[in-house]
């Protein structure tokens, strides 16, 4: 048997009118909505802080810290690193190329 609309739980709204919208249902779904918004907000500060550590050391792993600023070497700690780096990116990108061409027959 299908609910007849004075089955449906039935609720004040905040103007004091009957209404077919549950408010603990709403005021659960605010609660959500609120949780929600927290993890959201707590994701975003961590994603901010590991992005901020990561770009703080030499982007070559050597494990020292970055060079900033003025003079910088795009996120590494000098010029030997910075071009030790761009040869790796260079291996890396040619065995992909080598790896997509394999692929493609
Ligand atoms: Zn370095």
């Amino acid at each position: 048997m299908p609910k007849t609309p004075l089955e449906v739980k039935v609720g004040r709204n905040y103007i004091r009118e009957w209404t077919i919208a549950d408010p603990k249902a709403r005021a659960a779904d605010k609660a959500a909505r609120k949780r929600a918004s927290a993890k959201r907000l707590k994701a975003e500060q961590a994603a901010l802080a590991a992005y901020l550590e990561r770009v703080k050391w030499c982007a070559n792993g050597c494990g020292q810290l970055a060079a900033l600023g003025e003079g910088n070497w795009m996120g590494c700690c000098s010029e030997a690193c910075f071009w030790q780096r761009e040869e790796a990116v260079k291996v890396q990108a040619d065995a992909r190329r080598a790896r997509l061409a394999r692929r493609q027959g």
